[in-house]
């Protein structure tokens, strides 16, 4: 076990290719070079796998060895937390959820103690989980006072009939069943505070330029899938959603097919970037369709949803997609995608950097 944090590696650039230059693009339609591009799989014998979210990932010319290491411990740790549990004889459902509730209790990530303003200075958080074997699903939706949003998620999905709960109503479920409660102040952390500060002043000026039109907010969503020694996949995400949002507005992470999806024989598949997109493109639903009903594999399927039709509905992102045979992929049409993922054999792969998170076509 101890051994782990010694078998961390971070991979280094992979090749450029035609595919690749969607990577780099931002706000704009994205079009892949070529269509005959046939995705693989970035990686293989995956057991388990968690993103910090679309749009954040580092410049290496602006990053100071701790930060990166700060980014790269994060991830880390949410896989052996993860492994954990798989190691011991836990469900994926236990380790997606150990997964993100490391990165929620992580200030560096939006989600949980690092979750982003609203436009009123507070923080409604959505998080939620899937379980491949039977479908079950579970998420709350702008939750105030859960510590671990994706803890209620899963509760919702055990404990009730129903699969999102949302505001007051979940916030009450969750503390009822015993779920740590904090008060606002506890997500309060100086970057996010001037996030929300940068972000006003760019939508009064985005505003008085463009007629209302304002720019997507920071990102560092979290998300993680996994597969256990049953071959059940499980998927989870959870995140303060976007800076300076609208009070009440809901994104994709608590929607089912939108930002979290899993089904046994296809996919377990975590999304991040511009919410109303990935709903409106009905994401990680789509992915398992493709799968199930177009006979596509992982990596063609995650591929086209996330890099040629998200972008042509006006927005960017990524996701973490993997099936039971460990086939993993992290296609993204943003700037980069914060991840990392464990291996069968325990190795553990961190990509923090811009080039890092670049396809392996
Ligand atoms: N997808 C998230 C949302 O729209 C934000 C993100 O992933 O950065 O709430």
């Amino acid at each position: 076990m101890g051994a782990l944090l010694g078998d961390t590696v971070a991979t280094g650039p992979a090749a450029p290719s035609a595919a690749r230059t969607v990577a780099g693009t931002t706000n704009t339609t994205v079009r892949p070079a070529s269509r005959t591009v046939s995705p693989r799989p970035d990686a293989r014998r995956v057991v388990l796998a968690v993103h910090g979210g679309a749009g954040s990932a580092l410049k290496r010319d602006r990053t100071s060895p701790e930060r990166e290491r700060a980014y790269r411990d994060g991830l880390a740790g949410a896989l052996r937390a993860g492994q954990h549990k798989l190691r011991t004889g836990g469900s994926s459902v236990d380790a997606v959820e150990a997964a993100v509730r490391v990165l929620e209790d992580d200030p560096l990530f939006n989600a949980g103690r690092g979750a982003v303003f609203n436009e009123d200075a507070a923080h409604e958080l959505d998080a939620s989980v899937m379980r491949g074997s039977d479908q079950a699903a579970g998420a709350v939706a702008g939750v105030r006072h859960v510590r671990n949003p994706v803890s209620a998620a899963r509760l919702v999905m055990e404990k009730t009939r129903h699969v999102l709960l949302a505001g007051e109503g979940a916030d009450d479920f969750a503390a009822r069943n015993g779920l740590p409660t904090v008060t606002q102040d506890y997500y309060w952390t100086e970057a996010r505070w001037q996030e929300l500060l940068k972000a006003k002043g760019r939508s009064k000026r985005a505003r008085s330029a463009s007629g209302g039109e304002e720019e997507p907010g920071a990102r560092g969503t979290v998300g993680a899938v996994a597969v256990d020694g049953r071959k059940d996949l499980a998927a989870a995400t959870s995140t303060g959603g976007l800076v300076n949002k609208m009070v009440g507005r809901v994104g994709d992470s608590p929607v089912v097919g939108a930002g979290t999806y899993a089904k046994n024989g296809t996919v377990a598949a975590s999304a991040t970037g511009a919410g109303e997109v990935f709903i409106r493109g009905a994401a990680t639903g789509t992915i398992s369709h493709l799968i199930e009903f177009g006979g596509r594999d992982l990596a063609s399927a995650a591929y086209e949803v996330v890099v040629e039709r998200l972008p042509e509905l006006g927005g960017t992102g990524g996701v973490i997609a993997l099936n039971a045979r460990g086939d993993f992929d992290a296609p993204h049409s943003s700037e980069g995608m914060l991840h990392g993922y464990l291996t069968a054999d325990g190795k553990i792969v961190t990509k923090v950097f811009y080039d890092e998170s670049l396809p392996n076509r």
